[in-house]
């Protein structure tokens, strides 16, 4: 009579085994055809030609060089182990790419997934760690300093005005256009982010976690399959940046997206049932950035008029300001606003801004609580 296993055995023999299986990533083939399956992938090194991304003196590669090197890694990873994949770059080359090219060439060849790497940087030094993003809206202080600086890309090209339908990243008001978007692929975009991040903090060189989130990056507005920006470190921060200057460390970081998209591959290959744990969405490290500016003097509520907002903080006389010697600044949402008079009622800071707009026609009345 055979005489059944007892658990130890079963758990030794058989599923223990098994799980090591289903826990080591490995690429699945599948030959019967038909089917959803992974069977393109977009891989989007940011930045490049007269577009250097962040940079830093005590660097030896630029966020362009450093992306590059990481998005070929990570291809030719695809390429050897999952042979039924075909994988695209936006470039392989020092070159420029337009921001709306590079979701176009994703679309073009009805990827299945859009994979964009970049380098961070800040003007806080302090600030570290990877974080990635899917599309979204939501512009918290954060956020918005990393969209600036991404979205900003555009200002390199020639007519941005009319490929991004008068889009201006230093405008925030400009950011209600993606208000509109349709996220179609949302789940899938936040299951791939939250592999990502995971294998960056068991695996990865640099294992400090920003989560992931979401923001409105242009890159990855109009494409039309899942689609994440990976930011996998800090160039301002010294601890980041001796990493990603490291050829081994990088290899880490792209084994660890290869990985993320091996365990992807298997879901969408399989069921496509993707799951999330809405809990990644908030784990996000919410440590500013850039350093606000020193609160404004004038305290209670009051009308202010706003003349501007600026990415950057402007120098007093800076032409932008138009002879303007006092103002009030403010550090809201990745910008510095800049505003004039200390009004008690909407109605008066209303007379007065006529007068105000005859040299700055954008000028509108703000509440300061
Ligand atoms: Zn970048």
């Amino acid at each position: 009579m055979p005489s059944w296993p007892n658990k130890a055995q079963l758990l030794q023999g058989f599923i223990l085994p098994a799980l090591f299986l289903l826990l080591m990533p490995f690429c699945p083939v599948f030959s019967q055809e038909g089917g959803v399956r992974l069977r393109t992938v977009v891989i989007d090194a940011g930045h490049g030609g007269h577009d250097p991304g962040a940079i830093s003196k005590q660097s030896k590669m630029s966020e362009k060089q450093i992306n590059l090197d990481l998005a070929l890694r990570l291809g030719e990873r695809i390429q050897k182990e999952c042979p039924d994949v075909k994988v695209i770059y936006t470039r392989k080359t020092d070159k420029f790419v337009e921001l709306a090219e590079r979701g176009n060439i994703a679309n073009r060849n009805h990827a299945d997934l859009f994979i964009s790497i970049h380098v961070n940087s800040a003007k806080s030094t302090a600030a570290s760690g990877t974080e990635t993003f899917v599309m979204g809206t939501d512009k918290s202080e954060s956020n918005m300093a990393v969209c600036q600086r991404e979205n900003s890309v555009i200002l390199l090209e020639q007519d941005y005005t009319t490929t991004y339908e008068g889009f201006d990243p230093d405008n925030p008001e400009s950011y209600i256009i993606f208000n509109l978007m349709q996220n179609a692929h949302f789940e899938q975009s936040i299951a791939f982010a939250s592999l990502v991040q995971q294998n960056f903090i068991s695996n990865g060189p640099i294992k400090k976690s920003r989560g992931v989130r979401q923001a409105p990056l242009m890159v990855l507005w109009r494409t039309t399959m899942p689609s994440v920006l990976i930011e996998v470190g800090f160039l301002s921060n010294s601890s980041d940046r001796t990493t990603l200057n490291q050829a081994e460390s990088r290899q880490k970081i792209a084994n660890d997206i290869f990985d993320a998209f091996v365990s992807f591959k298997n879901t969408y290959d399989s069921d496509g049932s993707f799951s999330f744990d809405p809990a990644v969405l908030d784990n996000a490290d919410d440590e500013p950035v850039n350093p606000p500016a020193p609160p404004a003097a004038v305290v209670g509520p009051h009308y202010e008029i706003q003349i501007l907002a600026s990415s950057k903080k402007l120098k007093n006389g800076a032409p932008e300001l138009k002879g303007v010697q006092e103002y009030r600044v403010r550090f809201i949402n990745g910008f510095y606003k800049y505003s004039v008079g200390n009004y008690p009622s909407k109605e008066e800071a209303a007379r007065r801004l006529p007068g105000i707009q005859k040299k700055f026609p954008g000028a509108f009345v703000v509440k300061i609580d």
